[in-house]
């Protein structure tokens, strides 16, 4: 038999295993949830036959590091077993942690990011071992249990466990499927620069009677966001495009390769356009090659609805995401010039 043809054979055995890691509540917000996720999977990678080693480190739920085949290579894969909050949940048709199948999709919080790539790369071990197959080379997983509130330990735990780390290569946790159903190999991921932005303008909330001569945070707020980008999505941040590097002949060539059903992504959407009209090549170049600015969340004021309150609030709250491109400068006091120089003279940011 094949390698796929394991797969399957297997098929409802794995799927039985993704149900079960999507049943295990690894929220940030429930340690016991992170602990019984770390357990199901440290279980799993014996029954595999690694050899498993938990990698503590003070105030982080544990990471593990499982270690299986033999060669001169090393292949280091990388996931994580925490999952992103449930919110909101009035949004979800089936419970969060109640893995449910509908039409052919597996729903459930985690489900794609990241336990199906998880249990996939499981499935296929297992896939391996049972056709007696050797592996073509050592792996070495590294499951955190930190990556969606920022593996604020991970640099840490890296630095004291470097040496059992090292590799020859990363496979990191994503994958995918391209519009044509082939799975998707993907080289490299956008960094992340993240913002969380309070801007106090008044002592105290004021009657809105008073916005004739008090100035107000939420319009100073969202005037210094609509200085961050133009309408087509250029990014209009001093400097931000600076060391941008544009993709080479060799990328473009991937580029105008690469199966992408423009009408399937605006459906999916629920949009008429795509930012700036692009369309074509100059859509996914934008896609793969371009850094973001993103407003995450806003919030201010009085926004219960159905009900009016005359307020004029003292101060707007927002959170912006940047995705970076190689050797995009992250310094976030310099990308922000533009907005703090406009806050700045209005009230403390
Ligand atoms: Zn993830």
């Amino acid at each position: 038999m094949s390698v796929s043809e394991v797969v399957q054979t297997n098929r409802d055995t794995y799927v039985g295993w993704l149900t079960e890691a999507c049943s295990i509540p690894s929220l940030a917000t429930n340690p016991e949830g992170l602990a019984q996720m770390c357990s199901w999977l440290e279980a799993k990678f014996v029954d595999l036959g690694a050899r498993v080693e938990r990698l503590s480190y003070p105030g982080a739920p544990d990471a593990l590091l499982a270690t299986m085949g033999e060669g001169d290579r090393t292949v280091l894969i990388y996931d994580h077993y925490d999952v992103q909050p449930v919110d909101p949940i009035d949004l979800w048709v089936s419970e969060p942690f109640r893995p449910e199948v509908r039409d052919g999709v597996l729903y459930a919080r985690g489900v794609a990011d990241n336990k199906g790539d998880l249990v996939a790369r499981l499935a296929a071990l297992d896939a391996y071992r049972q056709e007696n197959r050797q592996l073509p080379c050592r792996i070495k997983f590294l499951v955190e249990g930190e990556e969606e509130t920022g593996s604020k330990s991970f640099e840490a735990m890296v630095a004291r466990h470097g040496d059992k780390l090292a590799a020859d290569g990363c496979i990191w946790e994503g994958a995918g499927i391209d519009h044509a159903g082939r799975g998707e190999v993907v080289f490299g991921a956008k960094g992340l620069a993240y913002v969380e932005l309070t801007h106090r303008g008044l002592a105290e909330d004021q009657h809105s009677s008073l916005a004739v001569i008090a100035p107000s945070p939420v319009w100073h707020l969202v005037e210094a966001l609509a200085t961050l980008r133009a309408p087509d999505g250029r990014v209009l941040i001093d400097g931000f495009y600076d060391d941008v590097i544009p993709p080479s002949e060799q990328d473009l060539a991937v580029l105008a390769d690469l199966p992408f059903d423009e009408e399937a992504e605006r459906e999916r959407l629920g949009v008429q356009g795509f930012v700036g009209d692009d369309s074509g090549p100059d859509l996914l170049r934008r896609y793969f090659f371009e850094p973001t600015c993103n407003i995450a969340g806003i919030v201010a004021g009085f926004i219960e609805p159905g009900t009016s309150k005359t307020v004029l609030p003292k101060e707007a709250r927002c959170k912006i995401d940047m995705r970076l491109v190689p050797h995009q400068n992250p310094d976030v006091k310099r990308a922000w010039s533009r907005a703090f120089i406009r806050l700045r003279p209005q009230g403390r940011v």
